[in-house]
Order: structure tokens, then sequence, then C-alpha cells
């Protein structure tokens, strides 16, 4: 297989990634703000994501991922005072309706989902550890504040120019623009709005409530470690929310918090970005209304490079309807013939390579679709020629099956099979890990509960490859 490549924010190259384990990727993502339904701007990136965390298994690393559910921030407040309920009569129900529209959109369930307010004691923590090391004060206004002049790196990652840094001047909101690169609030002093919408917490500092910026660096480090592998979220995270993330985490623990910073573009919609304050947003439940299939979205999505803006429009969402609806035939046919050509192993040989390139290559999905369809065109004239050749039949759909189980652009109809596949899918990854560590009786025992469920499995240069053999 070739070596995988990921564009890494931090030094805006394109680098070769591995875990620094050696099998399992430590892996976080930066969830929804849970006060609202989450749009298709923010699915977007959750499904670049999805695309990142099956490449990853694909290639045989384990992946421990986090999503964190934020459930206190500005927003929740303010919608929680709007409707005079508490922050978590506010979140519940949208946490619920995130993870169906995640089901419905198909998006692998991450092995973590920490809500931020369980993690109080944490991120107090943390701040203290801020504090110890002279990179966190009191202010006057009862807040704690993080000393950006204090960390000399402070900017890295966007590249901030330092006569920008404002030394001294703050800002207490969870989000701000570059034009405000001050001291940012790690703890923030509780007002009579927040006590009645219950987001208080006593702390050293009085009563209050953490920053945004802060929850992410104390749910990732206490579930995955001071150090992680891979960080992502989409292209408006990077400042101020990574920028203060990386400060608040290198500067307690002296250590790179995450190796990689990876960050998918903006979902658009007449040319501007889908947000909520533009009042462009469309959302899971408008396309369910609207007859768009979780396979039709995916393969608008991935038909773009991540790291590329996207437009939304009723067209392209048609015209993805469409071609997914070929690969549905497709699969169909595939599981009826009988029998396929020489070319047709040929050409599925040609699939499997130049869809694993392309994904191996910054996640090259438009080139890996593409791949796949030019297959379709030629598997399709080839199965027309009623061949025999069983054995190409099988090369076929299982190279189908492989590019398919990343991309999972197959309409509605075979939930079972995809239950299977991704079962299948996360055993091979546990079985690649352990035999990366010479772990060979693990391995076995893998296959051996492979071979009960009537999978059999084959290694080959482009990867292992599986098939149900009853
Ligand atoms: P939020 O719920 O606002 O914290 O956002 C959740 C995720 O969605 C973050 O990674 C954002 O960067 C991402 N996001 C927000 N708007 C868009 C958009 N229009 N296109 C792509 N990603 C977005
Ligand atoms: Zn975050």
């Amino acid at each position: 297989m070739p070596e995988f490549r990921l564009f890494n924010s931090l030094t805006r190259t394109i680098e070769p990634f591995a875990p620094a384990d050696g099998h399992t990727v430590r892996f976080y993502t930066c969830g929804p703000t849970v006060y609202n339904p989450a749009h298709l701007g923010n699915f977007r990136t959750f499904l670049f994501e999805d695309l990142l965390r099956r490449v990853l298994r694909m290639r045989g690393w384990g992946v421990e991922q986090v999503m964190n559910l934020t459930d206190v921030d500005d927003k929740i407040i303010k919608r929680a005072t709007e409707q005079k309920k508490t922050i978590r009569e506010v979140t519940d129900p949208v946490v619920e309706t995130f993870h169906e529209d995640r089901e419905y959109l198909r998006i692998q369930r991450a092995e973590h989902y920490p809500r931020a307010t369980d993690y109080i004691a944490e991120m107090i923590a943390l701040v203290q550890r801020l504090e110890e090391k002279g990179l966190a004060y009191k202010a006057d206004d009862g807040s704690v504040y993080f000393a950006i002049d204090k960390f000399p790196t402070y900017g890295k990652l966007s590249r901030l120019d330092t006569r920008e840094i404002k030394a001294g001047a703050r800002v207490a909101q969870d989000e701000y623009s570059k034009e405000n690169a001050q001291d940012f609030a790690l703890w923030k002093a509780a007002k009579p709005e927040d006590e009645a919408a219950e987001a208080v917490w006593d702390s050293p500092w009085g009563r209050g409530r953490p920053g945004w910026h802060l929850e992410c660096s104390a749910m990732a480090m206490k579930i995955l470690g001071e150090t992680i592998d891979l960080h992502a979220g989409g292209i408006d995270l990077i400042f101020p929310h990574h920028e203060d993330e990386i400060a608040q985490s290198e500067g307690a623990t002296g250590k790179t918090f995450a190796r990689f910073w990876s960050h998918g573009e903006f979902l658009l919609t007449d040319g501007s970005k889908m947000a909520k304050r533009v009042g462009n947003v469309s959302n899971v439940a408008d396309l369910r209304a609207n007859g768009v299939s979780a396979a039709a979205l995916r393969h608008f999505v991935f038909s773009t490079h991540y790291r590329k803006q996207l437009n939304l429009s009723g067209d392209a969402l048609e015209a993805s309807t469409e071609a997914v609806r070929r690969v549905g035939d497709f699969a169909d046919r595939l599981e009826r013939e009988q029998g396929g050509t020489p070319a047709l192993a040929e050409a599925a040989e040609g699939l499997l390579v130049e869809a694993m390139n392309a994904l191996a290559e910054d996640l090259n999905a438009p080139r890996a679709t593409g791949a796949l369809f030019e297959f379709i065109t030629t598997a399709n004239r080839e199965l027309d020629l009623h061949g025999h050749d069983v054995e190409a039949l099988v090369r076929a759909r299982e190279a189908f099956r492989q590019v398919n189980s990343v991309l999972d652009i197959v309409p509605e109809s075979g939930t079972e099979d995809r239950v299977l596949s991704e079962w299948v899918e996360g055993q091979l990854a546990a079985r690649a890990a352990a035999r990366q560590r010479r772990d060979f009786a693990a391995a076995d025992s893998v296959r051996k509960a492979l071979e009960e469920k009537g999978i059999a499995i084959e290694d080959s240069p482009t990867g292992t490859r599986w098939k149900k053999v009853h």
C-alpha cells in the first residue's frame, strides 16, 4: 500500500502520517455545539472526518476517536435564557437529534462522545496548572484569562503576526476574530443569566463556567493523553479555537498537543458559508423531507476534495441522487451475475490500486469516486459479455465492496450488509494492529472470529481483502 499522506495545517504541507505508537490513531474531532440541530455545513465537516476515520481503519490502524459535545457556551446560554430553560433542557434533545442525523448519514460512531459539563473538574485542574505556570491570571471582572504574551509560540497554527497581539487586552466571548487576538477567557465569572440557566460551577475563582476552548483541551487530554496524533475540525476553527487549544494544552504540559491538524473547507449556499447567523442553513430533516438519501449526500460531499469549498444546490443533489442510483443498480447486478471476464478482474485490480492511491494522497475522494465510476462503466460492459470467469466476478465484488466501505455510497436497501461490513472492517483493523505488534495469537483469533461468521480473508499488497463465503 502507498504511504498515507495528509495535509497538516500546522506546517501547511502534505506529510506522511502514521500514529505515534504504530497502531492506534488518537483522533480528536471538535463536535457540535448542541443548541440547535447541526446543519449540513457542520455535517460536511463530520463527513470529512468520517472519511478520514474510515481511511485510517482501512490502512489497518485502530482509531480511537473522540467527538465532544459542547453543551455549555455563550450560544447555549443565550438560547436557554430566551426559552427560560436550563442548558441541560436545551441540549439534551439536540444531542439526541445529532445522533439520529449522524446515523442517517452513516457517519460511523466515534469511540467517545464526552459532554463538556461532565469534565468541569478536569477543566478547573487545567486552569490551575496554567496559573501555576504564570500563564493564567484572574482579572478584575472575576474571570480567569490566558496571558498570550507569556506564551511565545501563540499564533503558530494560524500564523498570526505577532504585531497583532494586544498584550493585556482581553476578550471574553467564545468566538472572536483575528483582529481580537487578545487574552481569552479560560474561566468566566458567573452572571445572573448563567445562574438561571444552571450553567455555573464552584471553582477556586468563585462561581463560574468554562470558556469554550478550555473544554476541548481538557477532554482531549483526559481521554486521549497529552499528545494526540490527529486533531480535526472545520477551517473556521483554526482561529481562535484551535490556536487557543494549543496554547492551553502546550502551556500546561510543555508537550506537543496534536502532531497533526486537519481542517475541512466550508459548505456554501449561494456562494456564502452555510451558517446560522447568515440564515441560509438546511439540515438533515430537510434532506429527509426532500427524499435525499445518505448515499446521495455522501456522494455530493465526497465529489469535491475536502480542502475545497463546496456549494450546495438542488441540482447538485439531484445529480448525486442519479449517480448513486447507478451505483446501487451496479451493486445489485454484481450480486445477480454468475461470472465475468479476465478484463473484469483486471478492471477490479485497477480500481483498487487507483482508489487506494487516491485516498492515501491527502484523502482524494473525488479521484477515488471517479475511479469507481470508471470501473462501473467497464464492468457493465464486461458483464454484458456473459463470461464464465467466477474468480473475476469475485474480484469485482471484493474491489467494489472495499472501495464502497470507505465512501459508503450505495443507496438504502443493503442495511444488513452495511452493518456486517462495518463489523468486518473493525475486525480487520484489530487484526492488523495485532500483527503489527507481533501478537500473532490475537491476530489468529480475529481470523477465527471472522471465519465463524462466514468471512474469508486474504492478504495482498493492496491490503487485506475479505469476502462472504456462505
Ligand atoms: P459548531 O457546532 O458551530 O461548533 O460547528 C461544528 C463543526 O462544523 C465545526 O468543525 C465547524 O468548523 C464546522 N462548520 C460550521 N459551519 C460550517 C460550514 N458552513 N461548512 C463546513 N463546516 C462547518
Ligand atoms: Zn474543539
